[in-house]
This record gives C-alpha cells, sequence and structure tokens, in this order.
C-alpha cells in the first residue's frame, strides 16, 4: 500500500486560524509556475512508491481553485508516473466557496471519488469571525450539490471552540452534519498557532473564545450527535459511517508509506521521512534547476520507527494489535511496555483487548497523556 499527497498551497483568502502553507497573494502566473513545478517533481519522485497507489489525496490551501486545464495537467501528470489500483481512492479537498456543479462534474470526470469539503461551521457568525469565504448556505448547498454530482463518499471537516461559537450554535452544526448525505466527517479543536491572525488577536487580548467548561460540554455533544447518526468514532478527531473511514489518512495512523509533492509536503518513505522547502521561490527554483525540493531528509531507524507506530496507532479507536507489532518491529508489545499499559489502564485511559490495546473513550480526551506515558 502507497499513497500520494499533492499539495496546492493557494487560497481566496487566508482564514484567522490558519497555519497551513497556504498563501492568498498570487495570481495566475505564479499558479503556472507552481503547476509545473509540482509535475516536475511528481515525475522525479515516482519511483519512490514501488508499487501502485492505493490512494491519491489533493489536499492544500484549496486545489478548487485549479482551472478545469491545470486539473487535466496535473492528473496527466500523475497517471504518466503512477499506476492506481482498479479501487483506489481519489481525494480532492474543497473550500465551498470555490466549487460549482460543472466543477464537481470535471472532478468525477477525472475519477475523483471522494469529497472533503472545508465547512468548519454552517454558522453564519462563525465563518465571520473565521475569515471564511463560504456562508453556511452555501455549505448546505455544496454538499447537495456534491451528491447529486455522484460523490457518494463525502466528508466535511468542522471545528470546535471557534470565536461566536456556543454550546448551542456548536450542537446546530453537529445536527446539520448529521441530517445531510455524508459519510465522513472530521472535528478539529480550534488551536492558535504563532504567526496567525488569531494569534495577533490573542496577544492583544482581542480574541474571545467560548471558556473551558463550554468546551468540555461540546466534546460530549460531539460523541452523542454524530453516534446517534451512525458515525464511528475511528480516530481522535474523525468520525465515519461504517467502512468509510478515510483510506488514505488511515495510512498515516497506521504508519504506512507514502509520497508527498508540493510545498512543504511531507513523504515517509523505507527508512527516511523527507519534508520539502516552505519556501515558494526555492520550490519553483529547485524544479528549473532538474532536483528535488527536499528541505530535510531524515534517516528513520528502527526504534524511531517503532515510536512513531506507537505514537500514531494510538490515535485510532482500533488500536495497537500485539501481533502488527511483532510482525512488524519484532517487539512484544505486553512485555515492552507493561508500565505504561498498567499505569493508563488503572487510570481507566487504556483499555486491553484480546489483540492489543486502544484508548478508552476517557483516553481520547487524554490522549497526549497516554502517549507521553508510552515515550519515556
Ligand atoms: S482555506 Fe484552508 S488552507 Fe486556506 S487559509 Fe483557510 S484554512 Fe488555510
Amino acid at each position: 500500500m502507497h499513497g500520494l499527497y499533492v499539495h496546492i498551497p493557494f487560497c481566496m483568502r487566508k482564514c484567522g486560524y490558519c497555519d497551513f502553507a497556504s498563501t492568498d497573494r498570487w495570481n495566475s502566473e505564479d499558479l503556472a509556475a507552481y503547476m509545473g513545478a509540482l509535475a516536475g517533481e511528481i515525475s522525479r519522485r515516482g519511483h519512490e512508491a514501488g508499487e501502485s497507489l492505493s490512494s491519491l489525496y489533493v489536499g492544500g490551501g484549496t486545489p478548487t481553485v485549479l482551472t478545469p486545464a491545470l486539473w487535466e495537467e496535473l492528473f496527466g501528470a500523475i497517471h504518466r508516473q503512477y499506476s492506481l489500483d482498479p479501487d483506489a481512492e481519489i481525494t480532492v479537498e474543497a473550500n465551498p466557496g470555490t466549487l460549482n456543479e460543472e466543477g464537481l462534474r470535471h472532478l468525477r470526470l477525472l475519477g475523483v471519488n471522494r469529497l472533503s469539503l472545508g465547512v468548519q461551521s454552517f454558522d453564519d457568525r462563525e465563518l465571520a469571525a473565521m475569515g471564511r469565504i463560504h456562508t453556511g448556505s452555501q455549505a448546505r448547498q455544496m454538499v447537495r450539490l456534491a451528491a447529486q454530482a455522484g460523490f457518494a463518499n463525502l466528508s466535511i471537516d468542522l471545528m470546535q471552540g471557534v470565536p461566536e461559537q456556543t454550546e448551542d450554535s456548536f450542537r446546530s452544526s453537529l445536527s446539520e452534519a448529521a441530517g445531510l448525505p455524508l459519510t465522513h466527517v472530521s472535528v478539529y479543536e480550534l488551536k492558535i498557532e504563532p504567526d496567525t491572525a488569531f494569534f495577533t488577536r490573542q496577544q492583544q487580548g482581542r480574541l474571545d473564545l467560548p471558556a473551558d467548561g463550554v468546551l468540555s460540554g461540546m466534546d460530549g455533544l460531539r460523541e452523542q450527535i454524530l453516534g446517534e447518526a451512525g458515525f464511528g468514532r475511528y480516530e481522535i478527531s474523525n468520525y465515519a459511517r461504517p467502512g468509510q473511514e478515510s483510506r488514505h489518512n488511515l495510512l498515516y495512523w497506521r504508519n504506512r508509506m507514502y509520497t508527498g509533492v508540493g510545498l512543504a509536503a511531507c513523504s515517509r518513505v523505507p527508512g527516511k521521512r523527507i519534508t520539502n522547502t516552505t519556501d515558494m521561490v526555492e520550490y519553483i527554483r529547485a524544479h528549473r534547476d532538474n532536483r528535488l525540493p527536499d528541505a530535510l531528509v531524515e534517516p528513520v531507524d528502527r526504534a524511531m520507527a517503532l515510536e512513531e507506530e506507537l505514537f500514531l496507532g494510538l490515535r485510532l479507536q482500533e488500536g495497537i494489535r500485539a501481533k502488527d507489532l511483532q510482525e512488524r518491529h519484532g517487539v512484544d508489545l505486553f512485555a515492552q511496555y507493561a508500565g505504561p499499559i498498567r499505569q493508563m489502564t488503572d487510570e481507566g485511559l487504556l483499555s486491553i483487548s484480546g489483540e492489543g490495546i486502544c484508548l478508552t473513550r476517557r483516553g481520547m480526551d487524554w490522549a497526549n497523556r497516554v502517549m507521553t506515558a508510552f515515550m519515556r
């Protein structure tokens, strides 16, 4: 199994909380130069997979700023370099403010079979406070149009703990999600990152966020509303209908191999992790010089690979299976980690099944504490 991630770092407007590698300062020439460099990187990295792709994920940024011609070129470059499994999951991230029926039809024709919509909220006050370019009604409409266009596998992102949000408004966004033809919902808690507009406002005392008590109430709401609507929590922040878990993201959490192309993209290939430059000028220069845009190549030895597998696997509801750890790393889970397993089960944060270990419902809210215990 190998996945390919493609990063499109352009947005219509920078959201107040966003520290992703994305910019709203670009024109059609920048876009063309970047897409040329991206196609070059795809062809230079093609050998890393060594097998056909089980998943392709085009994320950003806002990939749906691409014109139909640029989409054709991108998929042409990918198909020249990689073969895809017949049932490969092909996801595109979309911003509800940048897509229409024609765009949806075109994505379907390209073979895209999963859409991930950056909805964030259905509440107009919250959306405006976050700096999003769409309204709640545009988001609702986009989900319906995507379903009509044949996207049977549809995901949205929601955010928790954002300015203007109350328990009621969060409940209402979750209920809207539960009533739409979705297969997957990601719910991310707002984190204030440096170099964002929210960070500056917080430093100036101008950012009003929901109080801690309100936030903890929200955790219970998402479990209840999404659970009752048939979505299972399969990862700390992710809920899916049975069998509709994100196969691409499962590659990350199961510590499998993937190639990332584009600005700031990461690859995990046997024995190393590669991180691309975050500097757009350098990214395009690397292409012109006929070299890869690597900024960092880190060797990953056996001990690091084991640590990664524990750290990532604990995020998943399925947890870590002793048999997998034995086969992949030659490690006896219950012998090597007897101390943290005992401590975390005593605290009610971890449970032991016949096959391995996983976080309890409470453990999902205290995941960092559990992970730290295993890393000591
Ligand atoms: S649309 Fe997404 S990537 Fe772009 S600025 Fe907003 S949050 Fe960041």
